[in-house]
């Protein structure tokens, strides 16, 4: 299954997911969900079982082989994700549950140092994760948040952001890619504005790290997290990167094995980076898979991975003019693969059911950005999200798909 419209090989891709070799209902699986959520090649299920078969053991602590294969396995693969976005150091890398426990970690140290009169910065297009997360933060701290708006096509007003900026402001959170509207935010120049106000500046990556080439020292900001499994990884695993003299005296906020340096009864000091911020037993196969991930994710050309995202997008843009009643929700300027829509009459929930019955996997709601769909007045959208593995063939379906759930709903 090759295409014609890039040179891109989908065909190849395609064959190293077996999940796509599914059928649902008889029909084949079109899995257009990937913002949620993307599939798993070989590569990475090989490493999870290649790890629990083969070295299966834990980490740092053992006086034995088994646990320094898992050790080096573990420890290579922080070198993988250090490599892959550039950190100037390894240690810069912290290993997380997710994009939503790495902002969390940085939203508790934070409490501690906001107070009165400080402010956080964030977006209208924020995920609940960097929205809320810092809503409690200020709310502790008695800091104000502040949020810079969109326009209507979901561009991010620079005019309110420069407003907004200001010698109060402590720390700019903001997502690199909506996973509502696929914006992809200027944050390189919003970054260096930030730091030029002496703010630190947290960059939400769960969008941005699949869909570019992430260079943590080129964007200029002191955080970026995000999450193995919207880059082909497990579930479970993610990176907190951070600026080795920002996060060498981050307040602790796991307590427990691996983070210590000296225990007494009394009292106790804390290790070095990155164990200080990693207590307890580490997710070591996720972390194994993730960088399995990344690996594969490598070996492809990034630029014809973009140029197969942006044709898959521009195609569904071109068909979506032929159904009746049907508005994009989200057409910023520069966006990834993300369709967000609505069609006039239909309630998002029961086109997703209805695709679904057709083996098309989409997904409908609020996209945990209430806020944002209450600033954009619907009450929720249908959203098809395009990967790499996607074809021309899958958007025709979707497309299809609609017609049919519009037809069998009139
Ligand atoms: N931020 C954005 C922009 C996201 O899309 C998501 C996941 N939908 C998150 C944060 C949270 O990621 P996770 O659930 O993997 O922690």
């Amino acid at each position: 299954m090759t295409e014609t419209v890039t040179d891109f090989d989908v065909g190849a891709v395609r064959a190293q997911f077996p999940i796509l070799q599914r059928e649902l209902d008889g029909n084949p699986l079109i899995y257009l969900d990937n913002a949620a959520t993307t599939q798993k090649p070989q590569a990475v299920i090989d490493a999870l079982v290649d790890y629990y078969t083969q070295c299966n053991s834990n980490v740092h602590r053992g006086a034995h082989q088994l646990s320094d294969e898992a050790t080096k396995r573990f420890e290579n693969a922080r070198k993988t994700v250090a490599n892959f976005i550039n950190a100037a150091a390894v240690e810069e890398v912290i290993w997380t549950s997710g994009t939503t426990e790495g902002i969390n970690i940085i939203a508790k140290g934070m409490a501690q140092r906001l107070k009165a009169g400080d402010e956080v910065l964030v977006t209208q297009m924020e995920h609940h994760a960097n929205l809320v997360t810092w809503q409690q933060a200020c709310k502790a701290s008695g800091a104000q948040l502040k949020v810079v708006p969109i326009d209507e096509q979901g561009n991010l007003s620079i005019e309110a952001f420069d407003q907004l900026l200001s010698d109060r402001t402590r720390l700019l959170a903001m997502p690199h890619v909506s996973n509502a509207l696929g914006t992809v935010n200027p944050i390189v120049s919003l970054t260096a504005k930030a730091k030029a106000k002496g703010a630190l500046v947290l960059i939400d990556g769960a969008q941005g790290v699949a869909h570019g080439d992430v260079d943590v020292q080129a964007i200029g900001a002191d955080f970026y997290v995000f999450s193995g499994h919207k880059l082909f990884g497990p579930t479970g695993i993610g990176v907190l990167w951070g600026r080795k003299a920002v996060l060498e005296d981050w307040p602790i906020w796991l307590t427990g094995g691996e983070m210590i340096a000296t225990v007494t009864y009394e009292d106790a000091t804390w290790g070095a980076l990155p164990n200080r911020l990693e207590a307890g037993t580490p997710n070591i196969a996720g972390a194994i898979g993730m960088a399995a991930a990344i690996d594969w994710f490598q070996a492809l050309d990034i630029n014809a991975v973009k140029a197969h995202e942006q044709a898959l997008l521009e195609h569904a843009l071109e068909l979506a003019k032929d159904i009746p009643g049907m508005r994009i929700v989200g057409n910023a300027d520069n966006k990834i693969g993300i369709l967000s829509f609505v069609i006039e009459g239909i309630h998002p929930a029961d086109i997703g059911f209805l695709l679904d019955r057709q083996g098309i996997a989409i997904r409908t709601g609020d996209h945990c950005a209430q806020p944002l769909m209450q600033r954009l007045g619907v009450p929720g959208t249908a959203r098809a999200s395009f990967t790499i593995y996607n074809t021309l063939q899958d958007v025709d379906a979707l497309f299809k798909g609609l017609k049919k759930a519009a037809m069998m709903l009139a």
